[in-house]
Protein backbone atom coordinates (compact mmCIF):
# COMPACT_ATOMS: atom_id res chain seq x y z
CA UNK A 1 0.00 0.00 0.00
CA UNK A 2 3.07 2.62 0.48
CA UNK A 3 3.51 2.11 -3.42
CA UNK A 4 -0.18 3.27 -3.92
CA UNK A 5 0.97 6.67 -2.44
CA UNK A 6 0.49 9.29 -4.22
CA UNK A 7 -1.66 7.62 -7.12
CA UNK A 8 -4.81 7.69 -8.62
CA UNK A 9 -7.91 5.98 -7.58
CA UNK A 10 -7.94 4.91 -11.05
CA UNK A 11 -4.48 3.92 -11.26
CA UNK A 12 -5.17 2.08 -7.63
CA UNK A 13 -8.27 0.14 -8.87
CA UNK A 14 -6.62 -0.86 -12.45
CA UNK A 15 -3.60 -2.23 -9.98
CA UNK A 16 -6.21 -4.17 -7.80
CA UNK A 17 -8.08 -4.94 -10.57
CA UNK A 18 -4.81 -6.65 -12.32
CA UNK A 19 -3.79 -8.04 -8.72
CA UNK A 20 -6.88 -9.64 -8.51
CA UNK A 21 -6.65 -11.11 -11.96
CA UNK A 22 -2.87 -11.93 -11.31
CA UNK A 23 -4.25 -13.91 -8.38
CA UNK A 24 -7.35 -15.82 -9.62
CA UNK A 25 -5.02 -17.08 -12.55
CA UNK A 26 -2.35 -18.18 -10.06
CA UNK A 27 -4.92 -19.89 -7.94
CA UNK A 28 -6.83 -21.72 -10.96
CA UNK A 29 -3.27 -23.17 -11.58
CA UNK A 30 -2.90 -24.27 -7.49
CA UNK A 31 -6.36 -25.58 -8.15
CA UNK A 32 -5.12 -27.69 -11.29
CA UNK A 33 -2.31 -28.64 -9.74
CA UNK A 34 -3.66 -30.13 -6.76
CA UNK A 35 -6.42 -31.83 -9.10
CA UNK A 36 -3.61 -33.48 -10.84
CA UNK A 37 -1.72 -34.23 -8.03
CA UNK A 38 -5.05 -35.83 -6.12
CA UNK A 39 -5.97 -37.46 -9.85
CA UNK A 40 -2.40 -39.01 -9.55
CA UNK A 41 -2.64 -40.39 -6.19
CA UNK A 42 -6.16 -41.68 -6.60
CA UNK A 43 -4.95 -43.46 -9.49
CA UNK A 44 -1.89 -44.99 -7.70
CA UNK A 45 -4.11 -45.49 -4.43
CA UNK A 46 -6.17 -47.07 -7.41
CA UNK A 47 -4.02 -49.54 -8.57
CA UNK A 48 -2.51 -50.51 -5.79
CA UNK A 49 -6.12 -51.37 -4.14
CA UNK A 50 -6.26 -53.56 -7.76
CA UNK A 51 -2.53 -54.73 -7.40
CA UNK A 52 -3.78 -55.44 -3.31
CA UNK A 53 -7.16 -56.70 -4.39
CA UNK A 54 -5.68 -58.98 -6.86
CA UNK A 55 -3.11 -60.26 -4.55
CA UNK A 56 -6.12 -61.04 -2.14
CA UNK A 57 -8.06 -63.03 -4.45
CA UNK A 58 -4.93 -64.93 -5.90
CA UNK A 59 -4.04 -65.59 -2.13
CA UNK A 60 -7.83 -66.47 -1.27
CA UNK A 61 -7.55 -68.58 -4.15
CA UNK A 62 -4.51 -70.14 -3.04
CA UNK A 63 -5.57 -70.36 0.84
CA UNK A 64 -8.59 -72.14 -0.67
CA UNK A 65 -6.89 -74.10 -2.91
CA UNK A 66 -4.94 -75.74 0.03
CA UNK A 67 -8.13 -75.44 2.51
CA UNK A 68 -9.60 -77.08 0.42
CA UNK A 69 -7.12 -80.13 -0.60
CA UNK A 70 -6.67 -80.42 3.30
CA UNK A 71 -10.49 -81.19 3.17
CA UNK A 72 -10.26 -83.37 0.39
CA UNK A 73 -7.25 -85.25 2.23
CA UNK A 74 -9.27 -85.31 5.41
CA UNK A 75 -12.15 -86.63 3.63
CA UNK A 76 -10.40 -89.19 1.73
CA UNK A 77 -8.93 -89.94 5.36
CA UNK A 78 -11.72 -90.38 6.78
CA UNK A 79 -13.08 -92.58 3.85
CA UNK A 80 -10.11 -94.88 4.49
CA UNK A 81 -10.64 -95.05 7.81
CA UNK A 82 -14.14 -95.62 6.87
CA UNK A 83 -13.04 -98.67 4.90
CA UNK A 84 -10.00 -99.73 7.23
CA UNK A 85 -13.36 -99.69 10.19
CA UNK A 86 -15.64 -101.61 7.34
CA UNK A 87 -12.64 -103.82 7.10
CA UNK A 88 -11.84 -104.49 10.72
CA UNK A 89 -15.75 -105.11 11.24
CA UNK A 90 -15.72 -107.66 8.59
CA UNK A 91 -12.32 -109.35 10.05
CA UNK A 92 -13.86 -109.24 13.34
CA UNK A 93 -16.88 -111.10 12.34
CA UNK A 94 -15.28 -113.39 10.64
CA UNK A 95 -12.83 -114.07 14.02
CA UNK A 96 -15.78 -113.80 16.01
CA UNK A 97 -17.39 -116.69 13.76
CA UNK A 98 -14.42 -118.31 13.47
CA UNK A 99 -14.30 -118.19 17.18
CA UNK A 100 -17.16 -119.79 17.19
CA UNK A 101 -16.33 -122.47 14.96
CA UNK A 102 -13.06 -123.21 16.68
CA UNK A 103 -15.66 -123.29 20.37
CA UNK A 104 -18.00 -125.45 18.75
CA UNK A 105 -14.87 -127.75 17.71
CA UNK A 106 -13.18 -127.54 21.02
CA UNK A 107 -16.75 -128.16 22.87
CA UNK A 108 -16.97 -131.17 20.37
CA UNK A 109 -13.29 -132.46 20.54
CA UNK A 110 -13.74 -131.96 24.63
CA UNK A 111 -17.10 -133.95 24.36
CA UNK A 112 -14.98 -136.58 22.31
CA UNK A 113 -12.20 -136.26 24.68
CA UNK A 114 -14.33 -136.90 27.58
CA UNK A 115 -16.02 -140.13 26.19
CA UNK A 116 -12.85 -141.49 25.24
CA UNK A 117 -11.68 -140.61 28.95
CA UNK A 118 -15.02 -142.23 30.46
CA UNK A 119 -14.16 -145.38 27.96
CA UNK A 120 -10.48 -145.76 29.52
CA UNK A 121 -12.02 -144.67 32.65
CA UNK A 122 -14.16 -148.07 32.02
CA UNK A 123 -11.48 -150.05 30.46
CA UNK A 124 -9.40 -149.53 33.41
CA UNK A 125 -12.23 -149.91 35.77
CA UNK A 126 -11.72 -146.73 37.18
CA UNK A 127 -13.74 -144.75 39.97
CA UNK A 128 -15.07 -142.15 38.24
CA UNK A 129 -14.65 -139.14 40.78
CA UNK A 130 -16.50 -135.93 40.73
CA UNK A 131 -16.38 -132.80 42.38
CA UNK A 132 -19.17 -130.32 43.54
CA UNK A 133 -18.18 -126.90 44.58
CA UNK A 134 -21.50 -125.58 47.03
CA UNK A 135 -21.99 -121.49 47.03
CA UNK A 136 -21.00 -119.65 50.28
CA UNK A 137 -24.16 -120.35 52.30
CA UNK A 138 -25.48 -118.01 55.83
CA UNK A 139 -24.42 -120.27 57.88
CA UNK A 140 -20.74 -120.18 56.66
CA UNK A 141 -20.98 -116.69 58.84
CA UNK A 142 -22.61 -117.79 61.87
CA UNK A 143 -20.58 -121.61 62.49
CA UNK A 144 -18.03 -119.04 64.86
CA UNK A 145 -18.86 -121.02 68.02
CA UNK A 146 -15.72 -122.58 67.88
CA UNK A 147 -12.16 -121.78 69.90
CA UNK A 148 -10.35 -121.38 66.61
CA UNK A 149 -10.04 -118.65 65.73
CA UNK A 150 -10.51 -118.82 62.03
CA UNK A 151 -14.01 -119.88 62.77
CA UNK A 152 -14.73 -116.74 64.61
CA UNK A 153 -14.79 -114.93 62.06
CA UNK A 154 -17.91 -113.56 60.79
CA UNK A 155 -17.31 -112.99 57.44
CA UNK A 156 -16.96 -115.63 54.71
CA UNK A 157 -13.69 -116.08 52.08
CA UNK A 158 -13.68 -118.42 49.26
CA UNK A 159 -10.65 -120.30 48.83
CA UNK A 160 -11.79 -123.08 46.53
CA UNK A 161 -12.60 -122.36 43.06
CA UNK A 162 -13.84 -124.84 39.85
CA UNK A 163 -10.60 -123.30 37.57
CA UNK A 164 -12.27 -125.15 34.52
CA UNK A 165 -14.75 -128.04 34.52
CA UNK A 166 -12.22 -130.04 35.37
CA UNK A 167 -10.18 -128.34 37.90
CA UNK A 168 -10.10 -127.49 41.43
CA UNK A 169 -8.35 -124.38 42.21
CA UNK A 170 -7.49 -124.37 46.24
CA UNK A 171 -6.26 -120.95 46.37
CA UNK A 172 -5.14 -119.26 49.93
CA UNK A 173 -2.85 -117.04 51.61
CA UNK A 174 -2.67 -116.29 55.40
CA UNK A 175 -0.80 -114.71 57.80
CA UNK A 176 1.28 -116.90 59.34
CA UNK A 177 0.36 -119.61 57.17
CA UNK A 178 2.01 -121.39 54.33
CA UNK A 179 0.33 -120.03 51.26
CA UNK A 180 -1.74 -122.65 49.21
CA UNK A 181 -1.87 -122.88 45.68
CA UNK A 182 -2.92 -126.02 44.21
CA UNK A 183 -5.09 -128.05 41.79
CA UNK A 184 -7.07 -131.14 41.23
CA UNK A 185 -8.30 -132.68 38.22
CA UNK A 186 -11.33 -134.39 38.08
CA UNK A 187 -13.46 -136.19 35.53
CA UNK A 188 -15.90 -133.15 36.28
CA UNK A 189 -16.00 -130.43 38.47
CA UNK A 190 -19.25 -128.64 38.96
CA UNK A 191 -18.48 -124.70 39.84
CA UNK A 192 -20.98 -122.54 42.69
CA UNK A 193 -23.92 -122.00 40.38
CA UNK A 194 -23.87 -125.45 38.45
CA UNK A 195 -27.72 -126.60 39.23
CA UNK A 196 -28.84 -130.15 39.88
CA UNK A 197 -29.83 -130.57 36.18
CA UNK A 198 -26.63 -130.26 35.43
CA UNK A 199 -25.03 -132.94 37.61
CA UNK A 200 -27.83 -134.91 36.88
CA UNK A 201 -26.85 -135.12 33.06
CA UNK A 202 -23.49 -136.46 33.94
CA UNK A 203 -25.39 -139.30 36.30
CA UNK A 204 -28.06 -140.13 33.42
CA UNK A 205 -25.32 -141.84 31.19
CA UNK A 206 -25.06 -144.14 34.01
CA UNK A 207 -28.82 -145.28 34.69
CA UNK A 208 -28.55 -146.36 30.91
CA UNK A 209 -25.65 -148.42 31.62
CA UNK A 210 -27.84 -150.14 34.71
CA UNK A 211 -30.94 -150.50 32.22
CA UNK A 212 -27.93 -152.19 29.84
CA UNK A 213 -27.10 -154.51 32.95
CA UNK A 214 -24.33 -153.11 34.72
CA UNK A 215 -23.99 -152.35 38.27
CA UNK A 216 -23.89 -148.58 39.66
CA UNK A 217 -22.83 -146.85 42.77
CA UNK A 218 -22.92 -143.24 43.28
CA UNK A 219 -21.53 -142.07 46.55
CA UNK A 220 -21.47 -138.61 47.95
CA UNK A 221 -18.36 -138.00 50.36
CA UNK A 222 -17.59 -134.80 51.59
CA UNK A 223 -17.68 -133.01 55.83
CA UNK A 224 -21.17 -132.09 57.19
CA UNK A 225 -22.34 -128.98 55.26
CA UNK A 226 -20.69 -129.50 52.01
CA UNK A 227 -24.05 -130.66 50.03
CA UNK A 228 -23.73 -133.93 50.09
CA UNK A 229 -27.76 -135.01 51.22
CA UNK A 230 -28.44 -131.58 48.70
CA UNK A 231 -26.62 -132.97 45.84
CA UNK A 232 -28.02 -136.93 46.85
CA UNK A 233 -31.43 -136.05 47.50
CA UNK A 234 -32.60 -131.96 47.28
CA UNK A 235 -33.09 -129.54 49.61
CA UNK A 236 -34.65 -130.53 53.30
CA UNK A 237 -37.55 -128.83 54.86
CA UNK A 238 -36.57 -127.79 58.32
CA UNK A 239 -38.68 -129.88 60.73
CA UNK A 240 -39.57 -133.67 59.19
CA UNK A 241 -36.82 -133.66 56.59
CA UNK A 242 -39.20 -134.66 53.77
CA UNK A 243 -37.45 -133.02 50.68
CA UNK A 244 -39.22 -130.72 49.09
CA UNK A 245 -40.65 -132.00 45.46
CA UNK A 246 -42.46 -128.53 45.08
CA UNK A 247 -39.67 -127.25 43.33
CA UNK A 248 -38.41 -129.84 40.96
CA UNK A 249 -35.66 -128.25 39.84
CA UNK A 250 -34.30 -128.47 43.19
CA UNK A 251 -34.57 -132.39 43.36
CA UNK A 252 -31.42 -134.08 43.80
CA UNK A 253 -29.87 -137.04 42.14
CA UNK A 254 -31.50 -140.03 44.00
CA UNK A 255 -35.26 -138.51 42.89
CA UNK A 256 -34.22 -137.55 39.63
CA UNK A 257 -32.39 -140.97 39.06
CA UNK A 258 -35.35 -143.23 40.24
CA UNK A 259 -37.74 -140.94 37.62
CA UNK A 260 -35.41 -141.46 35.41
CA UNK A 261 -34.98 -145.74 35.36
CA UNK A 262 -38.78 -146.15 35.46
CA UNK A 263 -38.88 -143.60 32.34
CA UNK A 264 -36.51 -145.87 30.84
CA UNK A 265 -38.18 -149.65 32.47
CA UNK A 266 -41.19 -148.35 30.95
CA UNK A 267 -39.94 -148.59 27.54
CA UNK A 268 -39.21 -152.64 28.10
CA UNK A 269 -41.88 -155.47 27.65
CA UNK A 270 -43.99 -154.92 30.77
CA UNK A 271 -44.06 -157.39 33.45
CA UNK A 272 -40.53 -158.45 32.52
CA UNK A 273 -38.91 -156.83 35.74
CA UNK A 274 -39.62 -155.58 38.73
CA UNK A 275 -37.71 -152.79 41.39
CA UNK A 276 -37.28 -153.53 44.86
CA UNK A 277 -35.62 -151.33 47.50
CA UNK A 278 -33.90 -151.48 50.83
CA UNK A 279 -32.88 -148.92 52.67
CA UNK A 280 -29.52 -149.00 55.51
CA UNK A 281 -28.02 -146.99 57.93
CA UNK A 282 -24.45 -147.52 58.74
CA UNK A 283 -24.26 -146.25 62.22
CA UNK A 284 -21.82 -146.83 64.88
CA UNK A 285 -20.32 -149.40 62.54
CA UNK A 286 -24.07 -150.78 62.39
CA UNK A 287 -26.19 -151.80 60.18
CA UNK A 288 -29.69 -150.70 60.25
CA UNK A 289 -32.77 -151.64 58.38
CA UNK A 290 -34.58 -148.76 57.97
CA UNK A 291 -37.66 -150.16 56.11
CA UNK A 292 -38.08 -152.83 59.10
CA UNK A 293 -41.89 -152.76 59.70
CA UNK A 294 -42.60 -153.90 63.80
CA UNK A 295 -46.14 -155.97 63.96
CA UNK A 296 -48.37 -153.28 63.52
CA UNK A 297 -46.83 -152.32 60.21
CA UNK A 298 -44.91 -149.46 61.34
CA UNK A 299 -41.40 -148.79 60.21
CA UNK A 300 -38.95 -149.04 62.53
CA UNK A 301 -35.38 -149.42 62.27
CA UNK A 302 -33.85 -153.14 62.87
CA UNK A 303 -29.81 -153.91 63.61
CA UNK A 304 -28.93 -156.24 60.74
CA UNK A 305 -25.67 -158.24 59.75
CA UNK A 306 -23.54 -157.66 56.54
CA UNK A 307 -22.28 -161.14 55.71
CA UNK A 308 -19.65 -162.65 52.62
CA UNK A 309 -21.88 -165.45 50.49
CA UNK A 310 -20.26 -168.65 49.51
CA UNK A 311 -19.76 -166.68 46.03
CA UNK A 312 -17.52 -164.15 47.76
CA UNK A 313 -20.55 -161.61 47.54
CA UNK A 314 -21.80 -159.45 50.36
CA UNK A 315 -25.17 -159.42 51.47
CA UNK A 316 -27.48 -158.23 54.36
CA UNK A 317 -29.35 -161.23 55.42
CA UNK A 318 -33.52 -160.54 56.39
CA UNK A 319 -32.98 -156.96 54.48
CA UNK A 320 -35.84 -155.86 53.98
CA UNK A 321 -36.83 -155.29 50.18
CA UNK A 322 -39.72 -152.99 49.25
CA UNK A 323 -41.25 -153.92 46.20
CA UNK A 324 -42.43 -150.54 43.93
CA UNK A 325 -44.21 -149.92 41.05
CA UNK A 326 -42.95 -146.02 40.32
CA UNK A 327 -40.74 -143.60 41.51
CA UNK A 328 -43.24 -141.62 43.89
CA UNK A 329 -43.55 -145.26 46.19
CA UNK A 330 -39.71 -145.70 45.94
CA UNK A 331 -39.61 -142.20 46.94
CA UNK A 332 -42.23 -142.07 49.60
CA UNK A 333 -40.30 -145.90 50.90
CA UNK A 334 -37.15 -143.39 51.12
CA UNK A 335 -39.12 -140.73 52.58
CA UNK A 336 -39.80 -143.05 55.52
CA UNK A 337 -36.54 -144.50 55.98
CA UNK A 338 -35.27 -141.26 56.22
CA UNK A 339 -37.35 -140.18 58.67
CA UNK A 340 -35.36 -142.77 61.05
CA UNK A 341 -31.68 -141.49 60.28
CA UNK A 342 -30.08 -140.39 63.15
CA UNK A 343 -29.08 -137.37 63.51
CA UNK A 344 -27.22 -135.23 65.96
CA UNK A 345 -26.51 -131.82 65.27
CA UNK A 346 -22.33 -130.09 65.06
CA UNK A 347 -21.52 -127.02 65.01
CA UNK A 348 -20.90 -127.23 61.73
CA UNK A 349 -24.19 -127.89 60.71
CA UNK A 350 -27.67 -128.04 62.11
CA UNK A 351 -28.85 -130.80 60.66
CA UNK A 352 -26.29 -133.02 60.34
CA UNK A 353 -26.06 -136.64 59.59
CA UNK A 354 -24.06 -138.75 61.69
CA UNK A 355 -24.64 -142.06 59.71
CA UNK A 356 -24.09 -143.78 56.46
CA UNK A 357 -26.95 -143.59 54.11
CA UNK A 358 -27.22 -146.67 52.02
CA UNK A 359 -30.13 -146.32 49.13
CA UNK A 360 -30.53 -149.63 46.79
CA UNK A 361 -32.63 -150.31 44.14
CA UNK A 362 -32.59 -153.94 42.30
CA UNK A 363 -33.67 -153.87 39.15
CA UNK A 364 -34.48 -157.89 38.35
CA UNK A 365 -35.37 -158.78 35.17
CA UNK A 366 -36.25 -161.73 33.83
CA UNK A 367 -34.70 -163.19 30.52
CA UNK A 368 -35.85 -166.71 28.71
CA UNK A 369 -33.10 -169.28 29.00
CA UNK A 370 -33.32 -169.53 25.26
CA UNK A 371 -32.74 -165.79 24.57
CA UNK A 372 -30.26 -165.05 27.18
CA UNK A 373 -28.15 -162.55 26.78
CA UNK A 374 -30.32 -160.62 23.67
CA UNK A 375 -31.00 -157.25 24.02
CA UNK A 376 -34.40 -156.43 24.74
CA UNK A 377 -35.42 -155.08 21.62
CA UNK A 378 -34.87 -158.30 20.33
CA UNK A 379 -37.30 -159.97 22.60
CA UNK A 380 -39.89 -157.59 22.04
CA UNK A 381 -39.52 -158.22 18.07
CA UNK A 382 -39.47 -162.16 19.00
CA UNK A 383 -42.56 -161.63 21.21
CA UNK A 384 -41.43 -165.64 22.26
CA UNK A 385 -42.06 -166.15 25.92
CA UNK A 386 -44.60 -163.08 26.27
CA UNK A 387 -47.18 -164.89 28.83
CA UNK A 388 -44.34 -166.37 30.30
CA UNK A 389 -41.95 -163.43 31.10
CA UNK A 390 -45.36 -161.09 32.15
CA UNK A 391 -46.64 -163.65 34.64
CA UNK A 392 -43.59 -164.55 35.94
CA UNK A 393 -42.72 -161.56 37.96
CA UNK A 394 -46.33 -161.19 39.32
CA UNK A 395 -46.21 -164.54 40.86
CA UNK A 396 -42.76 -163.79 42.08
CA UNK A 397 -44.18 -160.73 43.77
CA UNK A 398 -47.01 -162.88 45.31
CA UNK A 399 -45.07 -165.43 46.98
CA UNK A 400 -42.19 -162.67 48.14
CA UNK A 401 -45.30 -160.67 49.99
CA UNK A 402 -45.19 -162.80 52.51
CA UNK A 403 -41.60 -162.44 53.58
CA UNK A 404 -39.12 -159.72 53.37
CA UNK A 405 -36.52 -161.70 51.97
CA UNK A 406 -35.47 -161.17 48.80
CA UNK A 407 -33.74 -164.67 47.77
CA UNK A 408 -36.10 -166.46 45.75
CA UNK A 409 -37.29 -170.26 46.55
CA UNK A 410 -35.85 -172.92 44.98
CA UNK A 411 -39.27 -174.20 43.68
CA UNK A 412 -39.89 -170.76 42.34
CA UNK A 413 -36.60 -171.52 40.19
CA UNK A 414 -37.51 -175.69 39.38
CA UNK A 415 -40.86 -174.06 37.80
CA UNK A 416 -39.30 -171.58 35.87
CA UNK A 417 -36.76 -173.62 34.87
CA UNK A 418 -36.45 -171.71 31.11
CA UNK A 419 -36.12 -168.49 32.68
CA UNK A 420 -33.15 -166.41 33.82
CA UNK A 421 -33.21 -163.87 36.81
CA UNK A 422 -30.95 -161.04 36.13
CA UNK A 423 -30.39 -158.80 38.90
CA UNK A 424 -28.57 -155.21 38.73
CA UNK A 425 -28.52 -152.54 41.62
CA UNK A 426 -28.02 -149.48 41.78
CA UNK A 427 -26.81 -148.19 44.60
CA UNK A 428 -27.03 -144.71 45.87
CA UNK A 429 -24.71 -143.68 49.27
CA UNK A 430 -24.77 -139.81 51.46
CA UNK A 431 -21.85 -140.63 53.48
CA UNK A 432 -21.76 -139.09 57.07
CA UNK A 433 -19.91 -136.39 57.60
CA UNK A 434 -15.91 -136.54 56.85
CA UNK A 435 -15.03 -133.73 58.70
CA UNK A 436 -12.25 -134.20 61.88
CA UNK A 437 -13.11 -134.87 65.28
CA UNK A 438 -11.66 -131.70 67.07
CA UNK A 439 -13.28 -129.37 64.33
CA UNK A 440 -16.78 -129.85 65.40
CA UNK A 441 -17.01 -129.50 69.01
CA UNK A 442 -18.12 -132.34 69.78
CA UNK A 443 -18.34 -134.50 72.76
CA UNK A 444 -19.98 -137.56 74.79
CA UNK A 445 -22.06 -139.96 72.79
CA UNK A 446 -21.16 -137.74 69.60
CA UNK A 447 -17.45 -137.69 69.79
CA UNK A 448 -18.18 -141.62 69.66
CA UNK A 449 -20.44 -141.03 66.79
CA UNK A 450 -17.80 -139.25 64.90
CA UNK A 451 -14.64 -141.23 66.00
CA UNK A 452 -16.67 -144.23 64.18
CA UNK A 453 -17.41 -142.26 61.13
CA UNK A 454 -14.10 -141.59 60.59
CA UNK A 455 -12.74 -145.62 61.62
CA UNK A 456 -15.31 -146.08 58.42
CA UNK A 457 -14.18 -143.50 56.40
CA UNK A 458 -10.55 -144.39 57.07
CA UNK A 459 -11.39 -147.99 56.04
CA UNK A 460 -12.88 -146.82 52.87
CA UNK A 461 -9.95 -144.73 52.31
CA UNK A 462 -7.72 -148.10 53.23
CA UNK A 463 -9.87 -150.68 50.68
CA UNK A 464 -9.68 -147.88 47.88
CA UNK A 465 -5.74 -147.66 48.59
CA UNK A 466 -5.46 -151.51 48.91
CA UNK A 467 -7.28 -152.30 45.58
CA UNK A 468 -5.26 -149.05 43.38
CA UNK A 469 -2.30 -151.00 44.93
CA UNK A 470 -3.20 -154.67 43.94
CA UNK A 471 -2.41 -155.30 47.12
CA UNK A 472 -4.00 -159.47 47.33
CA UNK A 473 -6.02 -158.63 50.64
CA UNK A 474 -8.33 -155.83 50.53
CA UNK A 475 -9.48 -155.00 54.39
CA UNK A 476 -13.03 -155.13 52.79
CA UNK A 477 -14.15 -156.23 56.42
CA UNK A 478 -12.90 -153.90 58.76
CA UNK A 479 -15.26 -151.94 58.81
CA UNK A 480 -19.48 -152.32 58.26
CA UNK A 481 -19.22 -149.79 56.01
CA UNK A 482 -16.99 -151.27 53.58
CA UNK A 483 -18.16 -154.35 54.28
CA UNK A 484 -21.68 -153.77 52.79
CA UNK A 485 -20.44 -151.52 49.73
CA UNK A 486 -17.64 -154.70 49.28
CA UNK A 487 -19.29 -154.98 45.28
CA UNK A 488 -19.43 -151.97 44.28
CA UNK A 489 -16.17 -151.30 45.74
CA UNK A 490 -14.48 -153.97 44.51
CA UNK A 491 -15.23 -153.60 40.88
CA UNK A 492 -18.22 -154.99 40.73
CA UNK A 493 -20.06 -151.92 40.06
CA UNK A 494 -19.69 -148.70 37.86
CA UNK A 495 -18.66 -146.33 40.82
CA UNK A 496 -19.26 -142.77 40.89
CA UNK A 497 -17.85 -140.78 43.94
CA UNK A 498 -19.59 -137.43 43.91
CA UNK A 499 -16.75 -135.02 46.39
CA UNK A 500 -18.75 -132.36 48.20
CA UNK A 501 -16.89 -129.37 49.22
CA UNK A 502 -17.39 -126.16 51.02
CA UNK A 503 -15.31 -123.01 49.19
CA UNK A 504 -15.18 -121.11 52.43
CA UNK A 505 -11.84 -120.52 54.14
CA UNK A 506 -13.15 -122.20 57.37
CA UNK A 507 -13.36 -125.55 55.57
CA UNK A 508 -10.05 -125.24 54.01
CA UNK A 509 -8.43 -128.49 55.98
CA UNK A 510 -11.85 -130.43 54.94
CA UNK A 511 -11.39 -129.50 51.62
CA UNK A 512 -8.79 -130.57 51.47
CA UNK A 513 -8.70 -133.87 52.86
CA UNK A 514 -11.77 -134.42 51.00
CA UNK A 515 -9.76 -133.75 47.66
CA UNK A 516 -7.20 -135.87 48.59
CA UNK A 517 -9.60 -138.59 49.17
CA UNK A 518 -10.90 -138.08 45.60
CA UNK A 519 -7.52 -137.82 44.31
CA UNK A 520 -6.60 -141.52 45.82
CA UNK A 521 -10.23 -143.27 44.84
CA UNK A 522 -9.37 -141.81 40.64
CA UNK A 523 -5.82 -144.12 41.08
CA UNK A 524 -7.68 -147.19 41.65
CA UNK A 525 -7.77 -149.91 38.74
CA UNK A 526 -9.84 -152.14 39.66
CA UNK A 527 -10.34 -153.84 35.84
CA UNK A 528 -13.38 -153.96 34.21
CA UNK A 529 -16.46 -153.72 35.38
CA UNK A 530 -18.69 -156.55 34.27
CA UNK A 531 -22.04 -156.45 32.39
CA UNK A 532 -24.65 -158.12 34.47
CA UNK A 533 -27.02 -159.80 31.52
CA UNK A 534 -24.03 -161.10 29.13
CA UNK A 535 -22.05 -163.01 31.00
CA UNK A 536 -21.28 -165.29 28.18
CA UNK A 537 -21.06 -162.91 25.31
CA UNK A 538 -18.46 -160.96 27.33
CA UNK A 539 -16.38 -163.41 28.11
CA UNK A 540 -16.12 -164.62 24.36
CA UNK A 541 -15.11 -161.12 23.17
P1 LIG B 1 -24.31 -132.40 54.07
O1 LIG B 1 -25.34 -133.41 53.72
O2 LIG B 1 -23.01 -132.59 53.35
O3 LIG B 1 -24.12 -132.27 55.53
P2 LIG B 1 -26.27 -130.58 53.09
O4 LIG B 1 -26.57 -131.22 51.81
O5 LIG B 1 -27.23 -130.77 54.20
O6 LIG B 1 -24.82 -130.97 53.60
O7 LIG B 1 -26.03 -129.04 52.77
C1 LIG B 1 -25.90 -128.07 53.78
C2 LIG B 1 -26.74 -126.85 53.42
O8 LIG B 1 -26.23 -126.27 52.24
C3 LIG B 1 -28.19 -127.18 53.16
O9 LIG B 1 -28.98 -126.15 53.67
C4 LIG B 1 -28.27 -127.22 51.64
O10 LIG B 1 -29.57 -126.87 51.20
C5 LIG B 1 -27.24 -126.19 51.24
N1 LIG B 1 -26.58 -126.51 49.97
C6 LIG B 1 -25.69 -127.49 49.77
N2 LIG B 1 -25.25 -127.50 48.50
C7 LIG B 1 -25.90 -126.51 47.87
C8 LIG B 1 -25.90 -126.01 46.54
N3 LIG B 1 -25.14 -126.55 45.57
N4 LIG B 1 -26.70 -124.96 46.25
C9 LIG B 1 -27.47 -124.41 47.22
N5 LIG B 1 -27.52 -124.83 48.49
C10 LIG B 1 -26.76 -125.86 48.82
MG1 LIG C 1 -26.27 -134.70 54.99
Amino acid sequence: YQGLAGRSTLEVLQLYSAHGQQQKLQGSSVVTQLCGTIKKKLKQDLKSLRTFALELSKDFHRQSKTYLYQVLTAVRGIQLQNEAMQMFQIKSLDLEQSLQEVTERYEKEKQKRRALHNSLVELRGNIRVHCRIRPLLPFDTDAGHSKSEDRQRNFSEKVAYAADDETVLVKCSRPGHASINKTFQFERVYNTLESQDIVFVDVAPLLTSLLDGYNVCIMAYGQTGSGKTYTMLGPQLEENFAYSIEDESELGIIPRATQEVFRLLSEKPPGSYWVEVSVVEVYNNEIFDLLAKDSYGKVFSVKRDVVTTREGKSDVPLLTHETVENASEFLNLVNKGLQLRVRHPTLVHAHSSRSHLVVTLTITTVNSGDNFGTSWEEELLGQKNKDVSCTFPQKMRESRSSSSSRASSPTQLEATEKLKQVKTRLQLVDLAGSECVGMSGVTGTALRETSYINRSLSALADVLGAIAEQRPHVPYRNSKLTHLLQDSLGGDAKLLVMLCISPDQKYLTESMQTLGFGTRARQVQRGQVKKKNFPVLSKAK
